[in-house]
């Protein structure tokens, strides 16, 4: 099947009891058993739930793997895979990293011994520097947030493999119908499904998508043990989300293609990130690893004052200042002081994250109304 029929059918079918051709909403935490140990695949609902069942067979085939499984957030999906390893063990990343998964790996898996390098990877082979006998797991973000730096994934699969490690990537910002990071060699594929996946700004979910038996049982294993698992109302929400996951990431694409080109040429605009360029420094690894470049555009303002940044965020009507990205809306954020402002200053500034940076997640309203937005507020300064 291709994507578009995928997202409207796989891992749905009419439900057995009545027909129901969407997938219901299984608000039970238990199941009856015939007799004990007797029961139709279905214990508690921590463990399984056949809404959730239905959204993990739908990521698994969206992302072209073998398992899908679903967290409670992004940041519960990232804590799961980092469960899989012990003190003592080492784990290499990008350096222009969500902010929530630098906090998490630096304040919270730090104190259990397990040590991270936040390292450049716009050179996949220069990884190899960083790599010594401890090394468990590379972990990848592309497009980078809020830079729009696209990594290699083939090149990164390639060192990783060469030195048997897991690849992980975390692809919330392509979503899998820009991008799938297990046909490029990537062991294991992350979603914050609260962005493109759910799409409409209702739900907070996380999911991995894998191929390989062993790793997918452990996965399962801590679902399960943990339990950070999403309900089955947010369940069927994704679902239903995932049905114009297409639409939109083709209505995403075109808008991001006009707001950034439009940007580009404003007198006031200093720099604009966004992988579709031809100038981007990545654009040819982001041609050849994605089918479009999406809507999420990055840019800074002559000047690089704070103040005006705030001044332009402050008079739109349509760009929404709000954490988060991915829905049909229109988004803007102040990465500094919002989703980085847990990365120190210095570090920031090091991957071109300064104080007039504004991230836009272009949405899916009609180009020329954002294009109108955009001069508006920035008439402003
Ligand atoms: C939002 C986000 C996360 C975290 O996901 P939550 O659902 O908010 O927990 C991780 N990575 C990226 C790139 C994100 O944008």
């Amino acid at each position: 099947m291709k994507f578009g029929t995928k997202a409207i059918h796989a891992g749905v079918a009419p439900d057995p009891s009545t027909g129901a051709i969407m997938t219901p909403i299984y608000q039970t935490s238990t199941y009856v058993q015939r007799s004990p140990g007797d029961h139709q695949g279905y214990e508690y609902s921590r463990t399984h739930n056949p809404t959730r069942t239905a959204l993990q067979d739908n990521l698994a085939a969206l992302e072209n793997g073998k398992y899908g499984i679903c967290f409670s957030s992004g940041l519960g999906a990232i804590d799961a895979v980092v469960k899989l390893f012990s003190p003592g063990d080492e784990i290499i990343s990008t350096n222009d990293l969500y902010g929530g998964t630098y906090r998490l790996f630096t304040k919270v898996f730090e104190r259990y011994g397990i040590k991270f390098h936040f390292v450049p990877m716009g050179d996949p082979e220069s990884i190899a520097d960083y790599i010594n006998e401890n090394t468990k797991m590379i972990w990848v973000e592309t497009p980078t947030n809020p830079m729009m730096n696209i990594i290699d994934i083939a090149g990164v699969a390639k060192v990783a493999k060469a030195h048997q490690l897991i690849l992980a990537v975390d692809n919330t910002f392509a979503s899998p119908y820009l991008q799938n990071p297990l046909d490029q060699g990537a062991d294991i594929v992350m979603h914050s499904v609260t962005k493109y996946l759910g799409g409409h700004s209702d739900v907070v979910m996380g999911a991995l998508v894998l191929n390989d038996d062993e790793l997918a049982s452990k996965l399962v294993f801590i679902q399960n043990a943990c339990g950070a698992t999403p309900g089955p109302q947010d369940c069927f929400l994704v679902l239903r989300g995932i049905k114009t996951l297409h639409l939109r990431m083709e209505r995403h694409s075109q808008n991001g293609k006009t707001i950034a080109a439009y940007l580009k040429n404003h007198p006031k605009v200093a720099k604009v990130y966004w992988p579709g360029f031809e100038d981007h420094p990545n654009h040819d690894i982001a041609k050849k690893q994605m089918r479009d470049f999406g809507g999420m555009i990055s840019f800074t303002l002559v000047g690089n004052k704070l103040e005006d940044a705030k001044t332009v965020m402050e008079n739109f009507k349509l760009f929404a200042l709000a954490e988060s990205l991915g829905g049909v809306e229109s988004l803007c954020g102040h990465p500094a002081s919002m989703t980085h402002a847990s990365i120190p200053k210095e570090e920031r500034e090091k991957v071109g994250l300064v104080d007039s940076l504004i991230r836009l997640s272009v949405g899916v309203e009609d180009a020329e109304d954002l294009k109108q937005d955009l001069a508006n507020a920035l008439s402003k300064i």
